[in-house]
């Protein structure tokens, strides 16, 4: 992640997915569409976690938007652990 277009590009992808119901979104720390359309980022620390809709796969991504790029993606649950809650 070197860029906010990356980051936007990834969040439009991110996106595409939600409305595919393959992933939906767990929390957020904005709404994804917000980074899409607000012209400054929503905040300095902005962090999604993405579920799978078929199994219990979580990824956490997070971005430090005051640093200008940063971004990561994390597995915060694999597949083969039981589902939370
Ligand atoms: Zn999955």
């Amino acid at each position: 992640m070197n860029s906010p277009y990356e980051y936007r590009d990834l969040i439009r992808q991110i996106l595409e997915t939600v409305e595919q119901r393959t992933f939906h979104l767990l929390s957020g720390t904005c709404p994804l569409e917000e980074i899409l359309t607000s012209k400054q980022w929503p905040g300095d620390y902005i962090v999604h976690v993405i579920g799978c809709t078929t199994c219990s796969h979580r990824f956490q991504f997070s971005v430090e938007t005051y640093h200008g790029g940063g971004g990561a993606w994390e597995v915060i649950t694999s597949p083969s652990s039981s589902k939370a809650q």
